[in-house]
């Protein structure tokens, strides 16, 4: 890193606003971080799967890049986090088990492990039985599944304490206030202003605000980042020491539905989740809880006999193309860093690492430009 980071303002404490100010901090600048809950947005309600390889789109190919690039500095990322902050984030390695419940699920699940294989990413098929040779309390219904070893999980709650933690150790200042709008002074971002009408300066300002990145005033309507809320419900069952537990997380493919179940250390199994474009509607329906017991009892009927434990609604921050945004924003002293849709926990590191990069260069030359998820792509294709 260069020296040049100087002053920064963050705004938003999720995963993405924090490992950034984290990664700010340690190469030299003095960051406020304002955030009325840190930790309280998708972050609290994300299952934490790092998981590039069963998340491989047709047509993402260049996020699946970004998605491998940032699994690859996990490990790394996770023990300096915990060895920074004194706390544990809950990385597993034990691997995801991707099953198919009737054929036309199995044949999906084929088609993906072809895909897989096209870009060379490790998975394995596996029969029904040698699935549950792997996983003995899934359903004898399940028709096969892809072993993929390298898709693994952190807990996202755990992560978040531990940045928050890591950041005050490295003298992140918190504020926990609400951002109304950017200051702007001659084309160019010096500030804030928070809802209680105070005013904060910064050469630099990171706009990490999850979907709500694109509601903070100030910006020029064309440079807001064009992020929207995608719902999310997920609930979190209890097992008890007589109930099976699955030793990895579990993808299931279910008459056309994806379900996953992920444990976690002590007993806990996160059961998730819808997606739905239903703006920031945060009720958590019957329908949506009706429907994820269904498909994960189809898979690993034991669940039934679990605790529920909790039942939230989370948003994540959605892009018109499922890519994040991040990197300069389009006037100066302003850096963007949202969008991360369905990979925000996954793509933190990396995520945290450009940032750290871009602002250290001075919002100059010396830091790897990426086209694919440059925030500019879209003010460029509206002709701005
Ligand atoms: C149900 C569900 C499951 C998921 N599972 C996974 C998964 O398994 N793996 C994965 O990689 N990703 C997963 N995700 C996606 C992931 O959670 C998000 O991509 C990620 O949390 C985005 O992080 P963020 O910091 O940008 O936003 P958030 O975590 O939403 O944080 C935004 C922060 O900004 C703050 N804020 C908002 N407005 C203001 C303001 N005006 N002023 C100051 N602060 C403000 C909020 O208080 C909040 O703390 C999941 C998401 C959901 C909903």
């Amino acid at each position: 890193m260069t020296g040049k980071a100087g002053d920064v303002i963050v705004v938003g404490g999720g995963i993405i606003g924090l490992a950034s100010a984290w990664r700010l901090s340690l190469a030299g600048a003095r960051v406020t971080l304002f955030d009325p809950a840190p930790g309280s947005g998708a972050t609290r309600a994300a299952a934490g799967m790092l998981a590039p390889v069963t998340e491989a789109h047709y047509g993402e190919e260049e996020l699946l890049r970004l998605n491998l690039e940032s699994m690859a500095a996990w490990p790394a990322f996770a023990s300096e986090l915990e060895q920074q902050s004194g706390l544990e984030v809950g990385y597993d390695r034990s691997g995801t088990l991707a099953v198919g419940y009737d054929p036309s699920d199995k044949a999906a699940l084929d088609e993906l492990w072809r895909f897989q294989q096209k870009l060379g990413l490790e998975s394995s098929p596996l029969s029904a039985s040698a699935c549950r040779s792997l996983e003995p309390a899934l359903s004898p219904s399940i028709r096969g599944g892809l072993d993929v070893p390298t898709d693994h999980q952190v807990d996202p709650r755990q992560v978040g304490a531990a940045l928050l933690e890591a950041c005050q150790r490295a003298r992140v200042s918190i504020r926990h206030e609400r951002v109304e709008s950017l200051l702007v002074e001659r084309a160019r971002v010096t500030g804030l202003r928070t809802g209680e009408a105070r005013e904060e300066r910064a050469p630099t300002v990171v706009l990490a605000a999850g979907w709500r990145s694109g509601e903070i005033a100030g910006i020029p309507p064309g440079l807001r980042p064009p992020v929207r809320p995608v719902k999310g419900q997920v609930i979190r069952l209890r097992l008890d020491e007589r109930l099976p537990r699955p030793a990895r997380t579990i993808r299931a493919l279910v008459r056309g539905s994806f379900v996953y179940l992920v444990p976690r250390r002590g007993g806990e199994l996160v059961c998730g989740a819808t997606s739905e474009e239903m703006g920031a509607d945060s009720r958590v329906t019957a329908g949506a809880v009706y429907q994820l017991l269904r498909d994960a009892q189809s898979v690993y009927p034991s669940i039934l006999e679990a605790e529920l434990a909790e039942a939230i609604t989370g948003f994540r921050p959605g892009s018109p193309d499922n890519a994040p945004l991040v990197g300069p924003g389009g006037m100066a002293g302003l850096v963007i860093a949202t969008g991360h849709f369905r990979h925000g926990i996954l793509l933190a590191p990396v995520t945290a690492r450009i940032v750290a990069e871009l602002v250290s260069s001075g919002l100059g030359e010396g830091w790897e430009r990426r086209p694919a998820i440059d925030p500019r792509r879209f003010s460029r294709r509206a002709g701005r």
